[in-house]
């Protein structure tokens, strides 16, 4: 078990040195999830606890300040990170931040759900080789987006080849050589599995 002053403070950015690694900078100094009143604003604009029927950002906060991460362990995946909770929170916490910590340490751990394995693996291998996490083909390897998205995502793949872009990258040109080392140096430090992308 572990308090929620335990997860604001011990959680990293940096998980393979994490006793080098600065506090992690989502969670400043003000926030702190023992001050969570479960006055519910942040629930009241939640587009998650809109969709799904056992999620709210008020009861992920009572989870946390009761010590109660084995509960979550399903929920965290729910949170579409769009702050809405972190700008009407009258306490100054953030639920998606403390979530996407928790995700962190989840997939650092092991516990992710495969699926969540696969797109995280994804992303750091497009992140690796071409300095990007979401390539356009990236979103046909999604399927949750649904048929339209994908076939959209496929005619603009076409279009951006006659608009002189890459078939498959955000930018016009390469990300420079000498980022692409720093990005890579800083994936082997941080993510966790050791220094190979799968
Ligand atoms: S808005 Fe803030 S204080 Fe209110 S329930 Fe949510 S986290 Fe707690
Ligand atoms: S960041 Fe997550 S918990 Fe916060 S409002 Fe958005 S979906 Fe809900």
């Amino acid at each position: 078990m572990y308090g929620p002053w335990e997860m604001a403070g011990a959680m990293r950015i940096a998980l393979k040195y994490p006793e080098r690694a600065a506090p992690d900078i989502r969670l400043g100094l003000t926030c702190g999830f023992d001050k969570c009143m479960q006055c519910g604003r942040c629930t009241a604009s939640c587009p998650a606890a809109f969709k799904y029927d056992d999620y709210r950002p008020r009861d992920v906060m009572r989870k946390l300040q009761l010590g109660d991460r084995a509960s979550l362990t399903d929920l965290l995946w729910r949170c579409g990170q769009c702050y809405s909770c972190a700008s009407r929170c009258p306490r100054n916490n953030s639920v998606g931040a403390g979530i996407l910590a928790l995700r962190e340490a989840a997939i650092a751990a092991g516990r992710a759900p495969p699926a969540i394995n696969k797109v995280a693996a994804l992303l750091r291998k497009n992140l690796y080789d071409r300095g990007e996490t979401f390539l356009p083909s990236t979103f046909t390897f999604l399927g949750e987006f649904g048929p339209r998205t994908i076939k959209r995502c496929k005619d603009n793949r076409k279009r951006r080849v006659r608009l002189g872009f890459g078939r498959d990258d955000a930018h016009a040109h390469p990300v420079p050589d000498g980022a692409m080392r720093e990005i890579r140096a800083i994936l082997d430090m941080t993510w966790p599995g050791g220094d190979t992308c799968a």
